[in-house]
């Protein structure tokens, strides 16, 4: 299990999977095999499978435990949920739990999760299966997500030629947490505590918000899908074939970058391993240190 320490919390990834799925040139219509191959060597075997044309991308959540307090942010795709159109997470069942469990927390012990967005690969554990229902898998907590996205998904789910959003998971995945009392809708830039808060970076969808913690004068930013891969790191003009607004995906990740380059540790959603990184500039670009 990665963990590691960022001023007085640990943080824990807890894995769902890790393995090749997106094909690298349909996730990233930017894609270059030119590229591919100036990073080949340490694109392989952890971010990308050269054989297959497929990404190595991981789906994990970040466990921040601080002061006793427990905070899991991003949901991953969840158990036994119904998604066809996406057949690798298509009525998935991995030991998610018992591995959250292993790092020291029980579902009734997270005090707070926290969804950089809606989309179907965030959203998930926020909700299982229990006697035919879905209901919030964290009773205890307060769920924190932008407004900007609920209203956009809420929108889209309510029309019947566009609906059901995200492929079913805004009804099974949000939904529920809405009508239990547990969400929590923060607009604009937002501190929950004293070592967190929420910036919006719109672009892969219209409500995504940065992550930011604080301790001890360490800093860390959980970036989502605001970047996918490491490869975006040195081409932040990627955009992914999810990101709903080109340009603003774009400014985001560049800001995200920066934010890093100046200081904070990107915490990613999807990158390979070892799933964490340093960002320096360097000649008016970026590259991760791992
Ligand atoms: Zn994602």
């Amino acid at each position: 299990m990665t963990q590691l320490r960022i001023g007085a919390a640990v943080a824990a990834r807890i894995e769902e999977t890790y393995e090749p799925n997106f094909r690298a040139a349909k996730f990233f219509p930017d894609w270059d095999e030119a590229v591919a191959k100036e990073h080949a060597a340490w694109l392989a075997p952890d971010h990308y499978d050269p054989g297959s044309g497929l990404l190595k991308l991981s789906v994990h959540s970040w466990l921040l435990t601080i002061n006793g307090k427990r905070i899991l942010i991003d949901a991953c795709v969840g158990n036994h949920k119904p998604r066809e159109k996406r057949p690798f997470w298509h009525m998935m069942n991995t030991p998610y739990l018992e591995r959250l469990a292993a790092a020291g927390a029980k579902p009734e012990q997270i005090d707070m999760v926290m969804c950089t967005h809606l989309h179907v690969d965030h959203i998930g554990w926020n909700t299982r299966l229990e006697n035919g229902r879905w209901v919030p898998t964290f009773p205890n907590a307060r769920y924190v997500w932008s407004r900007e996205d609920f209203e956009h998904y809420l929108a889209i789910d309510r029309d019947p030629e566009k609906g059901p959003a995200n492929l079913g998971s805004f009804r099974d995945s949000v939904l529920p947490v809405v009508e239990a009392g547990l969400a929590q809708m923060v607009s604009g830039a937002a501190a929950l505590d004293e070592s967190l808060s929420v910036a919006p970076a719109p672009g892969h969808t219209p409500g995504t918000i940065a992550i930011k913690f604080e301790s001890r004068g360490e800093k860390a930013l959980f970036c989502g899908d605001i970047l996918h891969h490491a490869l975006q790191v040195y081409h932040p003009e990627w955009n992914s074939f999810a990101c709903a607004d080109a340009q603003n995906a774009r400014a985001s990740r560049r800001k995200a970058l920066e934010d890093c380059a100046a200081g904070a540790l990107l915490m990613p959603a999807h990158f390979g391993a070892p799933f964490v990184c340093r960002i320096e500039a360097k000649g008016g670009g970026f590259r991760p240190r791992f």
